[in-house]
């Protein structure tokens, strides 16, 4: 059972089972997100997850066409969770809100060409130019 929550713990979390797959994505939309080069996200069915505390969110449409929507605390601002359109039944966790993320080890790089100089992409992972044509069931 992993727990996380928000800086100012007014949403918290509970997720049971293993992620479906560990990336950092590089895209632009991430690095707004994030205010950094890019986020790093854990996927996991959603079922999986216990959410305490309302979390607002943000959707846009996404070059792909999916919308994604973005969950995030309305009072500290912490990016919690992403969800997409494209991917039903699953929901993204941003690594840095876990209370302990050290069980998790990313394994890709997502969205690469985005990348800034000044953010090298982690070398223990596979790295795409753009989004990869994995699916919930067969990751890469
Ligand atoms: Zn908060
Ligand atoms: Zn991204």
């Amino acid at each position: 059972m992993l727990t996380g929550r928000c800086l100012c713990g007014a949403c918290s979390y509970e997720i049971a089972g293993e992620p479906i797959i560990v990336a950092h994505c590089h895209c632009l939309d991430c690095q707004r997100l994030s205010g950094a080069g890019h986020t790093t996200g854990a996927m996991f069915a959603e079922d999986g997850i216990r959410l305490h505390g309302e979390p607002a969110s943000f959707s846009l449409v996404s070059e792909a066409g999916n919308t994604v929507t973005r969950l995030f605390c309305a009072t500290c601002g912490s990016p919690l969770f992403g969800r997409n359109s494209g991917m039903p039944g699953v929901i993204t966790v941003m690594l840095g809100t876990l209370d302990e993320p050290a069980p998790l080890t990313p394994q890709v790089a997502i969205f690469t060409r985005s990348r800034r100089a000044w953010d090298p992409i982690d070398p223990t992972v596979v790295s795409f130019e753009a989004q990869p044509s994995w699916t919930p069931a067969d990751p890469v």
